[in-house]
């Protein structure tokens, strides 16, 4: 899974309103005859939601995409673009509301586009995330799905939400900027490099929120200027914040651009009094004329290195720069469901593919005699060994590298795994790992998935070679996005 929701994208969703996409027009030759025109004005009954949030309506037949609309409405709207086959129109009236429909609680949630579903209620949304996988499954994967448990095929489950969908996030990054001669900070304006100030984000975690505006407001008093990327000056470019939702502790990373931090002393101490659990300020120096937050060096300017946080009963160093599930809540929920059905009994080897910092390998040693552990970067390796220290894991192996170049390896070297676990990016596995995996007939596969789509396609392929899809745990790991994981059982036929 890869971090994905939640994210400050400058993708926005516009509401009523809102900017029109960027798709170039056709050629209106081919468009004559359509049942709607551009820029004309129609009825539209919403009937979906795309695979990006947005409404998907017909009107005079014709299927339309429309932003900030959800499946129930009855809509007016403005046509802004045609393809052939489709075309994306803008909200301009809601007619008659969907019961599914909410009011926004954000108040900046049109303009920042990190969630994309606020207006829609949090149970219509989690139905809508089973149903997207249900569709990846039966026409990607031309899977039969049961249904309530009746008839043939996979069974899906209902997606696992959160009690509380709120405040889930553990990671706080904010761009910095200027304006009328103070720094603020929060989120790009859609399509643009201008940061609109932020007080609060409703989906982190409110210590995160706290951090940030501390900064901001001695970073004002100090006189310390924001970063300009069109001019390449300036100190501060982000604001990074850690949180560890069961230990409390708290890490600040200020990004900057070049190595001295002037009134340093005052920064530090102004953080340590207004946000007493800060165990770590760190700064990470970027010069590069770029838009990766971290640069290559990080020093720490008061207190420890790492901060720690617990999924389950496994303990985890967290650096300025390390990767973490960004949800641990839903992390937990989607691991243990891995675990139980991986079914091990204590006798067993595993291999987990893709394992980042180790998350499920750390998991599944708990009760395999073995597990290997394969991921292609090195930092994320040096975590995982640091954590199976932490953690007094004996039985886990971690190498560095491709998944679809180091397992064929282990097989050559004689390892005869039982489990495999996969937990690959959004664009799935390679086929030749699934060959190699078909070919070293595990009992059972666990594929972790962060894209339904991907998801099916590789269950197809693992399903021809001889595997039976058991089942499909939708898990929502970014409530109010459009993101949505899963945890699949596959059984040797
Ligand atoms: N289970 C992990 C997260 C997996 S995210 C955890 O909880 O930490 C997917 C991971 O796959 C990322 O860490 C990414 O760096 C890694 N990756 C991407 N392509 C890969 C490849 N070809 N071989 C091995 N790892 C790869």
């Amino acid at each position: 899974m890869s971090g994905g929701g939640g994210g400050k994208g400058k993708k926005g969703r516009g509401g009523l309103g809102g900017k029109s996409r960027g798709h170039a027009p056709v050629a209106s030759a081919r468009l004559e005859g359509l049942p709607v025109e551009e820029r004309g004005v129609y009825e539209a009954e919403i009937i979906g939601l795309s695979h990006d949030g947005e409404g998907v309506g017909r009107a005079n037949g014709f299927t339309l995409f429309i932003r900030g609309a959800v499946p129930g409405d009855r809509v007016r709207v403005r046509v802004t673009k045609l393809k052939k086959s489709f075309g994306y129109a803008e909200l301009v009236d809601l007619l008659e509301p969907s019961p599914d429909r909410v009011a926004p609680p954000c108040p900046i949630y049109d303009a920042c586009g990190g969630c994309q579903l606020q207006h829609l209620s949090y149970d219509a949304q989690l139905r809508w995330k089973r149903q997207t996988v249900v569709d990846s499954l039966t026409r990607i994967g031309k899977f039969a799905v049961r249904d309530d448990g009746n008839g043939e095929g996979i069974v899906v489950h209902p997606t696992w939400g959160m009690d509380e969908p709120w405040r889930y996030r553990n990671k706080v990054q904010v761009p910095i900027g200027e304006r009328d001669g103070g720094l603020v900070g929060g989120f790009y304006a859609q399509n643009s490099h201008d940061i609109i100030d932020m007080e609060a984000c409703l989906i982190q975690h409110e210590q995160g929120d706290a951090v940030v505006n501390a900064v901001k407001a001695i970073g004002r008093r100090l006189g310390i200027e924001a970063y300009n990327e069109a001019t390449h000056r300036g100190l501060l470019r982000h604001v990074v914040v850690k949180v560890g939702f069961s230990t409390g502790d708290i890490m600040v990373v200020l990004i900057t651009n070049g190595d001295v931090i002037p009134h340093r002393e005052s920064w530090i101490r102004g953080i340590r009094e207004t946000v007493p659990g800060v165990r770590s300020i760190c700064q990470n120096v970027n010069t590069e004329q770029t838009n990766v937050i971290f640069g290559d060096v990080t020093r720490v300017l008061w207190g420890e290195a790492y901060i720690y946080d617990y999924i389950g009963d496994i303990r985890f160093a967290i650096s300025a720069r390390s990767f973490f599930q960004v949800n641990p809540v839903q992390t937990e929920k989607l691991y243990r469901q891995a675990l139980d059905y991986a079914a091990l009994g204590g006798s067993e080897t595993v291999i987990d593919a893709y394992c980042g910092i180790g998350t499920i390998s750390l998991f599944l040693a708990q009760r395999a005699r073995r597990v290997y552990g394969v991921e292609i970067v090195g930092e994320a390796i040096a975590d995982a060994r640091r954590n199976a220290a932490l953690n007094g894991a004996g039985n886990v192996d971690f190498a560095v590298g491709r998944a679809e170049e180091i397992i064929p390896a282990w097989r050559e070297q004689g390892i005869v795994p039982d489990v495999i676990v996969v937990d690959p990016p959004r664009k799935g596995c390679e086929p030749s790992l699934l060959d190699t995996m078909l070919a070293m007939r595990p009992e059972r596969i666990v594929y972790v998935s962060c894209n339904p789509a991907t998801l099916a396609r590789d269950l197809r392929q693992l399903a021809d070679g001889g595997y039976t899809v058991r089942e499909v745990q939708p898990v929502d790991m970014f409530p109010w996005t459009v993101h949505v994981e899963c945890c699949s059982l596959l059984v040797r036929k």
